[in-house]
């Protein structure tokens, strides 16, 4: 049988599990099982800087005290560095991506330099410096200096022409990359970037259904062109809502006293957390104070 239906669930381990993740895996997990699908967890662990052993367990530990339990074995996309170099060189090959050698501090100056500096959904682009070089310093450099590697988005685009993604929420949307100027596609000290190990990785994990924070929509200008330059198939987008507390503020990572462990800890049910989180508008509310 053909999946019709596969989402998944990507944190990052590199802190607890919140209410806003909560309420993205119930999306998640709540369509799958309405669909006759898949649910599949996936570790975003390419920082490794900043990933903490303990937190895969604590993911694992909270979800499925929230009773969302997933299909197969989770996927660690530090494993998966391989196919991520695999990817770089496919577009490496058609000189769609150019080392960067600069640092953040050149980058800053350059864009403090200059009068008017472009922005994109993540602030200033960057200012295209290492894109100028020419091939034999290039070469030269690309031996001896630590280097990123960027996407040349404007012939990337050209390249790609028009494309759109189906978005359960907005509709049909035209992609426009170009607003992220040449992103990074490998960082200077992990072979990949969010950027394109999600793409590969949602290819490859046979996922249909991308269920997501609306934080996210912009990024998928980025991944529907990448989508298309290393001929993987396009999935459908649920971007959500993001939950926020009472007074209207965006819950993050800081909120500790929102982290489900907290929550646990302090004597909250986990039927009680699903149902404000699956009531519509989330409840937040209501999950002041104990049971
Ligand atoms: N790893 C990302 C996060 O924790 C989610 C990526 C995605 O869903 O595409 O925000």
């Amino acid at each position: 049988m053909t999946e019709t239906f596969v989402t998944r669930f990507a944190p990052s381990p590199t802190g607890l599990l919140h209410l806003g993740h909560a309420y993205s895996a119930l999306r998640a997990f709540d369509l799958a099982r309405e669909a006759g699908g898949r649910f599949l967890l996936r570790f975003e662990d390419i920082d490794t800087g900043r990933v903490r052993a303990e937190y895969y367990a604590a993911i694992e530990r909270d979800l499925a005290w929230l009773g969302i339990a997933w299909d197969g074995e989770p996927l660690r996309q530090s494993d998966r560095f391989s196919a991520y170099r695999g990817a770089l060189g496919a577009l490496m090959a058609r000189d769609l991506v150019y080392p960067c050698f600069c640092t953040r501090k050149e980058i800053s100056a350059e864009i403090a330099a200059s009068a008017s500096a472009p922005h994109g959904p993540d602030g200033p682009l960057y200012p295209g410096i290492c894109r100028l070089i020419d091939p034999a310093e290039r070469e030269r450099r690309l031996g001896t200096e630590p280097h990123a590697w960027r996407i040349d988005m404007a012939r990337a685009s050209a390249l790609a022409g028009p494309l759109f993604w189906e978005d359960a929420e907005a509709g049909r949307i035209e992609a426009a990359p170009g607003i992220h100027g040449d992103v990074v596609l490998a960082r200077k000290d992990v072979p990949t970037s969010y950027h394109l190990a999600v793409t590969v990785d949602d290819a490859a994990q046979g996922v249909t259904d991308i269920v997501r924070g609306a934080d996210l929509f912009p990024a998928t200008h980025v991944h529907r062109l990448l989508q298309h330059l290393l001929g993987l198939p396009v999935p459908r987008y649920h971007h959500h809502r993001l939950i926020a507390d009472e007074a209207g503020r965006r819950l993050a990572k800081r909120d500790d006293a929102l982290s489900l462990a907290a929550l646990r800890e302090a004597g909250m049910s986990a039927d009680r957390i699903a149902a404000a989180l699956r009531a519509d508008p989330p409840d937040i509310g209501s999950l002041r104070g104990a049971d």
